[in-house]
């Protein structure tokens, strides 16, 4: 199947490609819907993404400017309140008055676009530059983000093309930090880019782009745990029952599940 000219693929793509070719093929060329529960307990997993939402707006309206005490007066849930106590500590150490929110970059990669929808960029006094996700799933270990495709897209984009924020000029790899932020926590797990791991990564995004686009045959993964929390089990006949929140390892479950704004405003259907 050939992709449509303006397809624009984003991390949670690339992250579906790699988790199982036939879901990327069922959500994105396909535009399959299949509606399933993703979890066994739907309302609590709801009430996290809205939350997570809630929190994620909050931030947004904060940077561009509304007062973090006029923000405060709005927060009846408990969980929230904590997060964002967490959320005005962090940023005030962490964080410049001026950043950009919610500010998505494409560039060309591979005889594709490649998209990157940010939180937060910030430049820094040094003239570095800080790229925030904040997580309000449950916090995950260095290991699994530094193989998530988020970790990769993020800085090469911004490396590509950020020029815009930085005077006009390329943003040099050692100048660009991704920070994951966590609100069950307010602890950060980071990434530091260099030159060579530019150079890697980008290269690995090239091969992907460019095998999805040869790609004829979109196989179902081989790896089931990937099932447990997919929409697609009964299509796929890989089971009925959806995943349950308490027996999820960090291993199985999609980021959706660490609700993750990007991915829920992405792959909504
Ligand atoms: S149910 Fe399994 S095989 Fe089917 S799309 Fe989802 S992850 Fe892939």
């Amino acid at each position: 199947m050939r992709l449509p000219e303006d397809f624009t693929f984003s991390q949670s793509m690339l992250q579906d490609f790699t988790d199982c070719p036939r879901r990327f093929e069922l959500r994105y060329l396909l535009d399959a819907r299949w509606p399933a529960q993703e979890t066994a307990q739907a309302l609590l997993y709801e009430a996290g993404q809205q939350k997570g939402q809630e929190f994620h707006h909050l931030a947004h309206q904060h940077a561009l400017g509304v007062p973090a005490d006029v923000l405060t007066e709005t927060i009846a849930d408990d969980d929230l309140k904590i997060w964002w106590t967490r959320y005005l500590t962090w940023q005030a150490a962490n964080l410049p008055a001026e950043r950009f929110p919610e500010l998505t970059l494409t560039v060309p990669l591979a005889d594709s676009l490649l998209m990157a929808k940010y939180d937060v960029v910030a430049k820094l006094a040094d003239g570095s530059f800080l790229i925030v996700d904040w997580k309000t799933g449950r916090p995950q270990k260095r290991l699994r983000l530094a193989d998530r495709m988020q970790t990769l897209v993020y800085p090469v984009v911004l490396a590509r093309g950020g020029d815009w924020l930085n005077d006009g000029q390329p943003i040099a790899p050692e100048r660009i930090r991704l920070a994951y932020w966590f609100a069950e926590t307010g602890e950060t797990v980071d990434f530091e880019l260099t030159a060579e791991k530019l150079r890697k990564d980008e290269a690995r995004l090239t091969s992907l782009l460019q095998s999805i686009a040869a790609s004829t045959e979109f196989a179902k993964t081989e790896n089931e745990r990937h099932c447990c929390f997919c929409p697609y089990r009964s299509l796929c006949e890989r089971g009925e029952l959806p995943g349950n929140l308490d027996e999820l390892d960090e291993e199985d479950g999609p980021d959706g599940l660490s609700l993750d704004l990007d991915e829920i405003e992405e792959i909504s259907f």
